[in-house]
């Protein structure tokens, strides 16, 4: 047998394998991926792909950029891990490089977690006590992805993944997309917070109708309330601003209370952080009122330090959007891709009807891609979302694009 006959029959065998060890909650994973470099990731059986999801808007550098392993080797070989009775230089330099890069006024604070959901629930937490129990409610977007533990979970909108775990946490409220008069009906004096994605993601990205964050931002004022803005997906560069709220065709120059950031922010390592903005009301949580082992620690803020500087040094947001001109531009030209949302390389790419009025379905144009060597993600029904890595070229893309009908139509 060959090589390459080899390392397939033993992928094979670990597909036969994984549900032996794996929880179901995983799904049934399609590939075991070995290794990644730049834009592209290869299987057990060596063969290419190119990964235009980067472990959903996470891998900003690509997969294994030289910055990124060394300034993850560097700290493992300097200090591993300490608790957070303790900090380090590397948790105050990523701590000091997110203050920079969102032009933080005196008093704004980070609290550094593990994931998007972590950073949530600590800002659901932080809104709570900012209320100090007076303001049970929360309010929180139609379509909104915030994270699946209890109380992110009870943030996000979809009713699918809420059912089975009810009773939810109790307070939070929906409101639909976009209308400013439903928000202005629902919120008063008993609001703690809106919580709210500048681009949503996982519904199959879209961006808000103009005028929606100005409105959210001056009836939380005008109420009390905070405006906390989950960027864990549109954050670290991908719309082409560090943060999509700063990029004011999105943002229209709101300032949030409260940021939450994490996926691309550690560049694959686990990193939440969770961003006061002023000393207001949303100062952190007191010593001991919230806390995580791992949050914080130094290999992951290494990780995002790395990031943060690599985007400046290689001038990655400028990069983000020049290639997001191009290849919008390329997509629009696409025989079955419709509608183009989103900003950057955060995209969603609507897949025109047929004559039957159908969509094709997004699932089988995602199956087709991976056959064909393209990492893609079917978001929604009739959707597809691209999320490359921040570094990705137009010469990598170029043969994505072209076989592009031939996924479409099968
Ligand atoms: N918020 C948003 C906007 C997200 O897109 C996600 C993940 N898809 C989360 C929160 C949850 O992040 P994590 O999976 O890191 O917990």
């Amino acid at each position: 047998q060959d090589s390459a006959a080899q390392a397939s029959d033993q992928a094979q065998t670990w597909r036969d394998d994984f549900s032996r060890v794996l929880s179901p909650v995983f799904g049934s994973p399609q590939l075991d991926i070995v290794r990644g470099e730049g834009s592209y990731v290869w299987d057990a059986a060596g063969k290419q792909y190119l990964d235009l999801l980067a472990g959903i808007a996470v891998n900003a550098l690509g997969h294994c950029h030289p910055a990124w392993v060394n300034a993850i080797t560097e700290q493992a070989s300097t200090l591993g891990h300490i608790s957070n009775f303790f900090t380090s230089p590397a948790q105050i330099g990523l701590a000091e490089k997110l203050h920079e890069i969102l032009n933080l006024p005196a008093g704004s604070a980070v609290f550094f977690s593990n994931s998007g959901t972590e950073a949530n629930e600590a800002a659901f937490k932080m809104a709570r006590r900012a209320a100090g129990g007076g303001r049970p409610f929360i309010i929180a977007i139609d379509g909104a992805f915030h994270g699946r533990t209890m109380g992110a979970l009870a943030l996000t909108a979809k009713e699918a993944y809420r059912a089975p775990f009810a009773p939810g946490v109790p307070g939070v409220v929906h409101v639909p997309y976009g209308d400013v008069e439903a928000l202005e009906a629902a919120i008063n004096e008993n609001t703690a917070a809106v919580f709210i994605e500048p681009v949503q993601g996982e519904v199959g990205v879209r961006t808000h109708p103009a005028g929606y964050l100005t409105a959210v931002r001056e009836l939380t004022t005008r109420v009390g309330a905070l405006m906390i803005l989950d960027e864990v997906q549109s954050g670290i560069g991908r719309t082409g601003s560090w943060f999509a709220h700063q990029d004011p065709e999105i943002g229209e120059g709101v300032t949030p209370d409260i940021i939450t950031s994490a996926k691309g922010l550690g560049g694959g390592m686990p990193i939440g952080a969770t961003i006061t903005v002023g000393d207001a009301n949303t100062g952190l949580l007191e010593a001991g009122q919230h806390g995580t082992t791992f949050g914080g620690n130094p290999l992951s803020c290494a990780a995002g330090l790395a990031v943060l500087e690599t985007i400046e040094k290689e001038g990655l947001l400028d990069h983000v959007t020049e290639t997001s001109d191009w290849l919008k531009a390329q997509l629009a030209e696409v025989d079955g891709i419709g509608e183009i949302t989103g900003k950057g390389l955060l995209l969603g790419l609507e897949l025109t009807p047929g004559e039957d009025g159908q969509a094709p379905d997004s699932k089988a144009v995602a199956a087709r891609a991976l056959e064909a060597g393209f990492i893609i993600n079917p978001v929604a029904p009739g959707r597809l979302r691209l999320a490359p890595p921040l570094t990705i070229t137009t010469d990598e893309l170029t043969p994505f694009i072209d076989a592009l009908p031939g996924l479409i139509t099968g």
